[in-house]
């Protein structure tokens, strides 16, 4: 048993009250980037010990034998990892999210979170967190690698932190110039306004990778062409709507693209053990659950910064 302190409010949190991805199965908690201490554990229970400080990302289980799970990437189980909310569980109910006072997970889905992430900080590391480092690692991201960050939200100003303290050289690409400051100061090195058509005229041709965290359709093809030979865009933003490919975009520089889904469970440790080794942290604006439409409406406008979490106590 967890006593929930912080949950983080992830767009696709909005996406799925909303219903934009599919029916919803109300009533539903939602939440997944979850942080707090252990209050309980069963007799088997030898990963986590009461008092700890735990974090439950995305998902909370997964059937352990594929060759996905069996290769720690749970995220891509082959019968589907049992999502935090809105998934059914293995005793048939449906899963219930964090903004909520408690969750009960079995261990195997729960990660340590190193005491010196500033605690009401940690939440947003269980799915933006994760969701970036996931594939800034995969494609190696690092010394000498040029990669772009679209849109600067939850995910975006995480993997700009990540790229930067993996040793990349880091572009952030953004609507507008309204949050260049903040960009630079996590250390990105340039920053520039989509808005702006002369934008994709100079980055033509610059970046090994490319990673989208917009949550509304975007011009792709626009985007493919600022990849350098052999260069991959990424995408994890999640627009319900399609993003139609022109195949011709990606011919030259013999461009990818991909797509890629928060990450598995040792790798989210990892992730924790490197932000915490790297003094990296989400901004965020701490709320009370009353407060929970409003910022929902600030999330929509692109009015975030950089992550709103619930400060549970306010439930209590
Ligand atoms: P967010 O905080 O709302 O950030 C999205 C950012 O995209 C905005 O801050 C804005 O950045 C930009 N943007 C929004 N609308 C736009 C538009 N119409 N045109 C161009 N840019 C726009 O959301 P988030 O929590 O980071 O999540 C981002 C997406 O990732 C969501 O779709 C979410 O569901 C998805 N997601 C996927 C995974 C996965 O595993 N793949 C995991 C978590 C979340 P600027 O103001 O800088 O332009
Ligand atoms: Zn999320
Ligand atoms: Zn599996």
């Amino acid at each position: 048993m967890i006593e929930i302190r912080y949950a983080g409010i992830c767009h696709s949190d909005i996406h799925t009250v909303r219903g934009e991805w599919g029916p919803v199965p109300y009533p539903l908690t939602v939440g997944h980037e979850i942080v707090g201490r252990v209050t309980e554990v069963g007799s088997g229970v030898t990963r986590h010990a009461v008092g700890d400080r735990v974090g439950v990302g995305c998902m909370v289980n997964s059937c352990r034998k594929c060759a996905n799970c069996l290769a720690g990437q749970e995220q891509y189980c082959a019968e589907g990892n049992v999502g935090t909310y809105g998934s059914v569980d293995r005793d048939g109910t449906v899963t219930q999210g964090g903004y909520s006072t408690h969750v009960v997970v079995d261990e195997d889905f729960v990660l340590r979170v190193p005491e010196n992430i500033p605690y009401e900080a940690a939440a947003p590391l269980l799915c933006a967190g994760i969701t970036t480092y996931s594939p800034l690692a995969h494609w190696n991201a690092g010394p000498g690698k040029k990669v772009a960050v679209v849109g600067m939200g939850g995910l975006g100003h995480m993997a700009v932190k990540i790229a930067v303290a993996m040793g990349a050289e880091v572009t952030v690409l953004s609507q507008t110039l309204s949050k260049k400051d903040d960009g630079l100061a996590f250390g990105a090195k340039d920053y520039y306004a989509t808005s702006d058509p002369a934008t994709f005229e100079t980055l033509a041709n610059r970046f090994d990778l490319i990673v989208n965290t917009v949550s509304a359709p975007i011009d792709i093809n626009a985007y493919f062409r600022l990849l350098a030979l052999d260069g991959t865009l990424i995408s994890v933003g999640a627009p319900p709507e399609p993003l139609p490919v022109q195949v011709f975009a990606l011919f030259g520089n013999r461009r990818s693209f991909a797509g890629s889904m928060i990450g598995g469970i040792a790798e989210t440790q990892e992730m924790l053990d490197f932000c915490a080794e790297h003094g990296i942290a989400p901004e965020i604006e701490l709320i009370d659950a009353d407060a929970v439409n409003a910022a929902y409406e600030r999330v929509l406008k692109s009015d975030v910064r950089y992550r709103f979490v619930i400060d549970v106590d306010s439930l209590r």
